[in-house]
């Protein structure tokens, strides 16, 4: 094992397992010269629905798009208050104000990281329009109880699926269905570090609804139907057909790569849990966890030292994230909405958490070397 060669997502590795089968769909793109709106689209589309079971998929250019257009297709006004969760990626918080919606900012659960259902409905007003969960780190928000609330206030679910691509949500009555597919609509990145990620950007919106999915093909497309004739404004956002034509490869191969993140949770915790210092992460018990990261909570105080440490071993660390979105600069003028005291758990996480290696080609013995210098650092 080679020490330096340690990464947070070894996208290299998993190339190179697959080389051939990526270096033909890409020439085959090529040879064909379809670059926008090629057949791999269509197939991709068709084949990523099927594994989701969910009756639309429609490929745009990038997850914050997918989100972006998903607000675009439910018609929702200026003023109108859409609820996020405060620990997040920022994306899923700039759309909602680049459309000239209200935010409004929502703490976490300490334990999942995703947003705190009970404190999701006391920000509920009568201007509240849409809710937008995040699946964050690849484990689903509480879906169940988040649709129940929308259900009784009227409202739209966005799911932010950009982190849990292939993740199951467990219902109460037994049923499963998979992380995008629970909500009005779904919106995902295959950004190339997302747990299903393509060469360069790509994105993806879900809906088992007929006029949302039609609504949404219009706003990808510069709000054409018939072409030349643009019922609305809409968005140029497409996913190429190089993109589709790798993502179609590699969806062959998602569950096993969600498989081998998963084994590799498996083997940290058993490594980890011994430790009075570290928190591993925890498992909702309505989804599992794909592990988009593995993300440890630790004091306050030894956090930059242990991830200095660790980088003196080669081994690198990411704090995601470190500025809750009501502390962001961007969002200075909305602050006002927000008083600090509201996000405890998110505050908390922001000085407390971080995220080791974690990717599909992780073996035992750098899982091992990690571990062993985690315990180390402690002892
Ligand atoms: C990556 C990500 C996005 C944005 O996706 P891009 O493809 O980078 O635009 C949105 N939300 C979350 C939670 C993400 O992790």
């Amino acid at each position: 094992m080679n020490n330096s060669s340690i990464q947070m997502c070894d996208l290299r590795g998993q190339y190179l397992k697959i080389k051939p089968e990526i270096d033909a769909a890409i020439q085959q793109v090529i040879d064909s010269t379809a670059f926008i709106k090629g057949k791999e689209v269509g197939d991709f589309q068709d084949e990523l629905a099927r594994y989701l079971g969910v009756k639309h998929v429609i490929g745009c250019a990038n997850g914050t798009d997918a989100l972006q257009v998903a607000l675009m297709a439910l018609g929702l006004k200026p003023g109108d208050e859409v609820i996020t969760p405060d620990f997040t990626f920022i994306a899923t918080v700039e759309v909602v104000v680049l459309l000239g919606l209200t935010p409004i900012l929502v703490d976490v659960d300490p334990f999942t990281f995703t947003i705190d259902t009970k404190k999701l409905e006391e920000a509920i007003t009568p201007k509240t329009k849409a809710i937008i969960p995040v699946h964050l780190f690849g484990q689903c928000a509480n879906m169940g109880e988040i649709m129940r609330i929308a259900q009784i206030h009227n409202l739209y679910v966005v799911e932010d699926a950009a982190q849990a691509l292939g993740a199951s949500y467990y219902h109460s009555d037994g049923h499963v269905s998979k992380a995008g597919t629970i909500g009005h609509i779904g919106a995902t990145s295959f950004f190339p570090s997302k747990n299903l990620g393509c060469y360069g950007d790509g994105g993806a919106l879900f809906t088992n609804d007929d006029s949302l999915a039609a609504e949404i093909r219009s706003i990808t497309n510069h709000g054409m139907r018939v072409r030349y004739h643009h019922d609305r404004i809409g968005v140029n956002s497409r996913l190429d057909t190089v993109q589709a034509a790798i993502l179609r490869v590699k969806l062959k191969y998602l569950d096993s790569y969600n498989e081998a993140r998963m084994a590799a949770a498996q083997l940290y915790d058993t490594r980890l849990k011994v430790c009075a210092n570290l928190v591993i992460p925890s498992r909702a018990t309505w989804s599992n966890h794909i592990f988009h990261q593995y993300t440890l909570r630790v004091n306050e105080a030894n956090r930059e030292e242990l991830s200095k440490f660790l980088a003196g071993k080669g081994i690198p660390s990411m704090v995601y994230y470190p500025i809750p979105l009501h502390s962001q600069k961007a969002f200075e003028a909305y602050r006002l909405q927000n008083s600090n005291s509201t996000f405890p758990v998110s505050n908390s996480l922001s000085t407390s958490v971080l995220s080791i290696p974690m990717h599909t080609e992780l073996d035992v013995d750098t899982i091992n070397f990690i571990t062993e210098s985690i315990l180390s650092f402690f002892k």
